[in-house]
């Protein structure tokens, strides 16, 4: 138990957040020779929140399986940041150049985008001008963007807002959408620009127009997330050779304070004398100087409820929706369209979500990773995460294994999130 003459601290939740408060709390106290001590509490029995890392072991050999997150967006860098103070810099893995095509599909057919697309700006003029993906109307409309004037009043608009007064309805639905949406697993109507890409209003402001922006971007070398420190340049999303979950781990093995599985925090209370009280799902009482809440928004409103009633009401407002991902992992020989030269991508986006949302509802899939094409020092096995909305039978010819991970499901805030987790094997 705590002694009380030195400053206690409970952090709730043990995902990424709560793991990497607790390290950065430990570095500091132990930077500044404090009597500080923490305790870190997670309600399931394992670390890592929506972070699960699978080692899949077959005959053949061992692959792979992210079951949430399988990279860091470097233009936030602290994910790399943190990866290569944990002494994992030489375990960051980038994206493959050699299998960069992204394909939408398009009127049913797997359409490419064009090279040069940077973000949703097409930025070569040639492999824009000859691409089936974009009408010629669509195309000439995305060139009004060098004349459009833009919005310099500060204000927020959604990314949907934000493409269509730019470059038009067709680069929304057919460019934006699929790509960008993906990322934040929101609907482009919904999506604050400001919150998820305020670069594009930067260059918009700073440059008049998106696309002479990303054009200065990529003159300048920028389209690669700077490095620092002298390290080479990375890739837009990076991630570690085993897998997000080593980040995990490093944590786990760094980490000297209390840690605690299988312990809910039920009630947060004010104490005496400016201490907070908080009681687990068992009964027992902590009671803590400082509370670090790691969990996510609707758990913290319940927790918030009587502390602080305004706080508890803004973050009842925050939104969750479901997401998931299916892993199928199949042997290299039988994927033949993969396999041709002209097809060698990672991805496949399926477009047409921003229209209505029953239409997001109905699609099974929302869009198909191949994920080892993507990583290529990974494996020599080819094995797609397809992130989709709800579970559902299909069949999947030439199937070796597939993994079903449904995660993070609180369509409303208050909701509960579900796991659940499913193998099957096939011989392909
Ligand atoms: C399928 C999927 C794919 C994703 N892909 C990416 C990606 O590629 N890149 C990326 O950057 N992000 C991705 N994300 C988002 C990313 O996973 C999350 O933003 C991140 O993991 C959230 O971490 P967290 O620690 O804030 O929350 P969580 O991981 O949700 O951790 C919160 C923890 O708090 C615990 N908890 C909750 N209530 C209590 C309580 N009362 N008492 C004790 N413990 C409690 C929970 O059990 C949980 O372990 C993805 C998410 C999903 C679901």
């Amino acid at each position: 138990m705590m002694q009380p003459s030195t400053f206690n601290v409970v952090i709730v939740g043990g995902g990424i957040a709560g793991l990497s408060a607790a390290w950065y709390l430990q570095r500091e106290a132990q930077a500044a020779g404090s009597g500080l001590r923490y305790v870190l509490l997670e309600e399931s029995n394992r670390w890592g929140g929506h972070i699960l890392t699978e080692q899949v072991d077959t005959p053949a050999g061992r692959f792979i399986v992210e079951g949430g997150p399988d990279s860091f967006i470097t233009q936030k860098p602290w994910g790399v940041q943190l990866a290569r103070e944990l002494g994992l810099g030489d375990r960051l893995l980038g994206t493959n150049d050699a299998m960069r095509k992204v394909f939408v599909l398009n009127r049913g057919k797997p359409t490419a985008m064009p090279d040069g697309v940077l973000l949703i700006v097409p930025t070569r003029l040639m492999p824009f001008v000859l691409s089936p993906l974009i009408s010629p109307l669509g195309k000439l409309r995305m060139g009004l963007d060098l004349l459009i004037p833009p919005k310099r009043d500060g204000g927020d608009e959604t990314l949907a807002e934000f493409v269509r007064r730019r470059l038009g309805a067709e680069a929304l639905d057919k460019i934006a959408e699929p790509l960008l949406s993906g990322i934040y697993n929101s609907e482009a109507e919904r999506q604050s620009l400001l919150a998820t890409f305020p670069r594009f209003r930067d260059l918009e402001v700073k440059y008049g127009s998106l696309t002479r922006g990303m054009l200065a971007s990529r003159r300048k070398g920028t389209k690669s997330a700077p490095s620092g420190n002298g390290h080479k340049p990375l890739s837009a999303f990076m991630s570690l050779r085993g897998g997000t979950g080593e980040l995990v781990d490093a944590l786990l093995a760094r980490l000297t304070g209390e840690l605690r599985l299988n312990t809910r925090i039920e009630r947060l209370a004010r104490g005496s004398e400016g201490s907070y009280t908080l009681v687990t799902a068992a009964g027992e009482t902590l009671r803590a100087d400082a509370v670090i809440l790691a969990v996510p928004a609707f758990a913290a409103q319940a927790l918030t409820r009587d502390l602080a009633p305004d706080v508890a009401s803004q973050l009842g407002g925050i939104r969750y929706v479901s997401t998931g991902t299916i892993s199928l992992a199949f042997r290299w020989r039988v994927l033949a369209w993969w396999r041709r030269p002209a097809n060698a991508g990672r991805s496949m986006r399926l477009p047409g979500a921003r229209s209505s949302s029953t239409t997001v509802r109905r699609r099974v899939l929302h869009c198909c990773v191949s994920s080892s094409a993507a990583r290529a020092a990974r494996s020599r096995w080819s094995w797609m995460t397809t992130r989709y909305w709800r579970p559902c039978g299909i069949n999947f010819g030439s199937l070796w294994v597939s993994r079903q991970h449904r995660c993070s499901t609180a369509s409303t805030a208050g909701s509960a999130p579900t796991r659940s987790t499913t193998w099957g094997i096939w011989s392909g």
